[in-house]
């Protein structure tokens, strides 16, 4: 386990978990996660400042105004394939600084009749990040509706996006030993100090599905909020009618391993140290949304690379259009950007994008026919 740097501080959560933990025995990473992400005080989307250059980490809607203006398209021709409803719900999970949000609106002026339409939902449990939001929209005249939870949002068609959104949400981690699979928790060091990772004594209960044939060793990460939610979106998909574009740096199903990972001021950081200081994510298992979402009746389209995704909605004629008539330094800013998001050995390749659909819906765009 990685020592915490000498600039790690204590922190306020940290003392309370530590209380906890001995008060009650050790915490699954999920509990860990969940506090030191979104506790209603301490957590860290409610009192840091996570994103952007003076924050922890970048997102691609930070990095190119094409990303949102490209999702922008995808969602207008989305709409259109709807049948053009007269009222739909825009539905944004997890929208951070709005940015994405913003460059979305901004591309759809090209279909006034689209942003006349929409209503606009945009689920954040951060206070401070929802006050970004309305500011960063204002702008666009945009009048967005929060949520704090995806259930709230009141029923009609939707088109649903989600960047980055699902890799906050808390995984369970078990490991394969000897005797069978353990889940992996979180207890305190031997002087009982300091939070430190253990592992619970005995088997995991029955009905927590875990690959049949793993090697002793072997860590596997079970996201149960995020296959709910994935249900949940197809539920009211399959009702309602629409599509659900997710996005996130992810993989297909067993095999991945430990991919946890805490991030600070854009370097990674000790998962266990100063929680509520660092960003944590894990990645997400995009066969186990599908499947969620299939099991509840939408279809699944994808997962495909980040890339590849936006090649398809048109991104090199975007950059064509965008660097038309600047200067080079412009130019060149824009090429660079579009090459962070989409080139495989940047973020093109271990990003992907998956569409959950209503299963009426013909192919989404930039998504492979079966
Ligand atoms: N989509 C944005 C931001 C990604 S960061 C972008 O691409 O830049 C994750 C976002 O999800 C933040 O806005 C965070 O506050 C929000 N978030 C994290 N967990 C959440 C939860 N359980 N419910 C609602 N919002 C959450």
């Amino acid at each position: 386990m990685t020592a915490a740097p000498a600039s790690a501080e204590r922190t306020p959560l940290e003392e309370r978990l530590i209380a906890l933990i001995k008060a009650n025995g050790p915490i699954s990473v999920a509990d860990y996660m969940a506090d030191a992400l979104g506790h209603p005080h301490d957590g860290y989307y409610m009192s840091a400042t996570p994103i952007g250059a003076e924050g922890d980490f970048t997102t691609a809607p930070e990095i190119s105004q094409i990303f949102g203006e490209l999702i922008g398209m995808w969602l207008v021709q989305s709409w259109i394939d709807m049948g053009e409803p007269k009222a739909f719900n825009l539905i944004e999970l997890g929208p951070g600084r709005g940015v994405l949000m913003a460059d979305i609106l901004r591309a759809a002026q090209l279909r006034p009749a689209f942003l006349k339409a929409a209503s606009i939902f945009l689920v954040e449990t951060s206070g401070r990040l929802r006050h970004e939001q309305q500011r960063r929209l204002r702008d666009l005249s945009a009048r967005p509706l929060w949520a704090d939870e995806f259930s709230e949002i009141p029923p009609a068609p939707f088109l649903l996006v989600a960047n980055e959104f699902f890799d906050c949400l808390p995984v369970r981690q078990f490991e394969k030993t000897e005797t069978g699979w353990r889940e992996r928790l979180i207890g305190l060091n031997e002087d009982g100090t300091a939070l430190a990772f253990t592992r619970a004594k005995t088997p995991p209960l029955p009905g927590v599905a875990l690959p049949e044939n793993a090697e002793t060793g072997a860590v596997f990460e079970l996201c149960e909020s995020a296959a709910s939610l994935a249900r949940e979106i197809a539920v009211s998909l399959v009702e309602q009618g629409g599509r659900a574009l997710i996005i996130d740096y992810g993989h297909l199903g067993e095999g991945a391993g430990d991919t946890l990972q805490a991030v600070r001021r854009h370097a990674y950081w000790p998962v266990l140290a100063s929680p509520g200081k660092a960003d944590i994510t894990a990645h997400v298992d995009f066969d186990a949304l599908a499947r969620a979402g299939v099991d509840a009746g939408a279809a699944a389209w994808g997962p495909t690379p980040q890339g590849v995704f936006l090649d398809r909605l048109g991104l090199q004629a975007r950059i064509a259009r965008l660097a038309s008539g600047k200067p080079a330094e412009e130019v060149e800013k824009i090429i660079r950007g579009a090459h962070r998001i989409a080139a495989a050995e940047e973020m093109g390749e271990v990003f992907k994008a998956l569409c959950l659909s209503s299963p009426a819906l013909p192919a989404p765009p930039g998504f492979d026919a079966p």
